[in-house]
């Protein structure tokens, strides 16, 4: 929790039983831009990791309509905020604005972490491909190994960076209108894996052959909770020794995890992703190593009550 510096009492005025930061004229600013903005778990995490580590950071929310994008960075500059995430529906039409762009945001097409350079530019990243594969097993051969990915969205774009980064064989992109996922595979230019493309029906052929399952759409997300993108006959297809990993993190599990455990299979949900992409951002900030255990605890807490 946060408090704010009073010339009369310079004590913490957290919340009982949370850490507390003073705020001061030395602060250094980080945050968050999006429209919009207020539902964003990121200031929980990163202010959790900066107050255990004693420093004098404070992360905020920013809220930025489309209209304000190049007004807002430009604002940034000029306040010097050293650092920030981008989220929807920034993070493809902040690109113009950043002067140094990573391959791999280059090759997602999306930034979601922007740093200072020793220059005062723009530099941005996107981490959402370290925390997609920071729950797999780095140290694991994956190169004779099929993974599919249900749906062709935003995330479905880091998801296939990380899968080529693994290494794996194959990666189907299941998606349900053949246009979109045309533009997807003709939007890579040369990958790791063999990037395939297939329409929902096809399904049932592709499943067995999954050791790793992805689902990258909305669907089982908080409310619609009953909802999974695979019908029980569909999962009485996985290998009972695949993965099935979901990037959704309301509610934990959601029903296609409970339908993959019922299978055996092993289940991974989105909050490890989310952590550790805001892990590797606050990493690029602060040049240091963070609690990532810390910024774990504050979301689970968070996020229990909608289980
Ligand atoms: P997005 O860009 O809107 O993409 C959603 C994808 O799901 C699209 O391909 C869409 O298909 C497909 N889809 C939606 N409803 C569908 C349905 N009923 N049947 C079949 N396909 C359907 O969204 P996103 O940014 O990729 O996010 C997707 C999910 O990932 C969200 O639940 C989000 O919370 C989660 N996520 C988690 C993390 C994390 O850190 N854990 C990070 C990013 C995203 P069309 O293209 O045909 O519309």
């Amino acid at each position: 929790m946060l408090s704010y510096f009073n010339n009369s009492n310079e004590q913490a005025l957290g919340t009982a039983g949370s850490m507390s930061q003073i705020i001061t004229g030395k602060t250094k600013l980080l945050g968050v831009i999006g429209h919009p903005i207020e539902h964003s778990l990121s200031p929980i995490m990163h202010n959790a990791a900066i107050a255990h580590l004693g420093l004098d950071y404070v992360y905020l929310p920013l809220p930025v309509h489309p209209d304000n994008l190049q007004a807002a960075i430009s604002g940034f500059a000029a306040i010097d905020l050293g650092g920030f995430n981008i989220t929807i529906p920034h993070k493809q039409a902040i690109k113009p604005l950043i002067a140094e762009i990573s391959p791999t945001a280059k090759a997602i097409g999306a930034i979601n972490t922007v740093w200072r350079t020793s220059s005062g530019t723009w530099a941005g990243t996107n981490t959402d491909v370290e925390g997609f594969i920071a729950p797999l097993h780095y140290n694991q051969d994956w190169s004779q190994k099929t993974a599919v990915v249900l749906g062709n969205g935003g995330a479905a774009r880091a998801v296939v960076a990380g899968c080529a980064q693994l290494g794996f064989g194959e990666t189907y992109v299941v998606g349900r209108n053949a246009t979109k996922l045309a533009e997807f595979i003709a939007s890579w230019d040369s990958l790791a894996t063999k990037l395939l493309v297939r329409t929902w029906d096809k399904l049932p052929l592709l499943i067995p052959q999954a050791q790793v399952i992805i689902n990258t759409t909305p669907i089982g997300m908080y409310p619609n909770v009953t909802q999974s993108p695979l019908s029980d006959e569909e999962m009485a297809l996985l290998r009972a020794d695949a993965i099935a990993y979901d990037l959704i993190y309301t509610p934990r599990p959601t029903k296609f995890l409970q339908q993959a455990k019922a299978r055996g299979a092993t289940a991974i949900d989105g909050l490890e992703m989310l952590v550790q992409q805001g892990a590797a951002a606050l990493t690029i900030w602060l040049q240091q190593p963070v609690p990532v255990d810390i910024m774990r605890q504050s979301l689970q807490n968070h996020l229990s009550k909608y289980k």
